[in-house]
Parts: structure tokens; sequence; C-alpha cells
């Protein structure tokens, strides 16, 4: 005997939750802000904010190595913190980033 099955779409009812999201410079992927490395843009220095307090111009990073590289590297970070950055703080942001983990390593 056959029953007749009637296709029950259950609707997911995603619950709407307003997350602050912001975008990576690097890769430009929406993120949850406590999931990015936030920089500001202080007295023409550009620091690693992670508590978000800090007060001026913030951009964001994802917290892996090639987001920093290419951050840095094609002055993503420059363009949107409209600000140059000196040898010395580019030379410490570079280094932040080479601390991080690579973000290929335990994707998938
Ligand atoms: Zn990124």
């Amino acid at each position: 005997m056959k029953t007749n099955l009637k296709r029950s779409s259950k609707k997911q009812s995603l619950p709407y939750r307003r997350i602050p999201e912001r975008s990576c410079v690097a890769c430009r992927e929406p993120k949850a802000k406590r999931d990015l490395v936030r920089l500001v843009c202080s007295t023409g220095t550009v620091e690693i904010d992670p508590k978000g307090k800090k007060t001026g111009r913030g951009a964001y990073l994802c917290p892996v190595r090639e987001c920093w590289e290419i951050g840095l590297k094609r002055n993503r970070l420059e363009y949107a913190l409209r600000t140059k950055l000196t040898m010395e703080n580019r030379q410490a942001l570079v280094q932040y980033g080479n601390s991080l983990p690579s973000g290929r390593d335990n994707r998938g």
C-alpha cells in the first residue's frame, strides 16, 4: 500500500539577529566583528585594537596570515584607513600577521 507522500516543505525560519558585520579589507568577506581584527589609525599610527574600543578610523582584517599579507602588500589597509604606513609601523603589522595561523591550513 502506497501512502501519498505529501511534500512537506519545512520552512526553516531563521531567527534573524543583527550581528554587527564588517568586511575584511583584504578578502572582502563579511564576518562578525568579533571574528575580525580591528585596526585603528590614531595620530598617524596604525594600531591593532583587540578590544575594538579605540577611537579613530577603523579597518578590519581576518586573523589569518594571508589577509594581512594582502592587506599590507597591496596597501589595502592604507587605503581603507586613508593613511600612509611608516616603515616601522608596516613592519610591526607584518610581524603580527606572520604570527597568525595560515587560513589555508584548516579550511574545508
Ligand atoms: Zn580576510
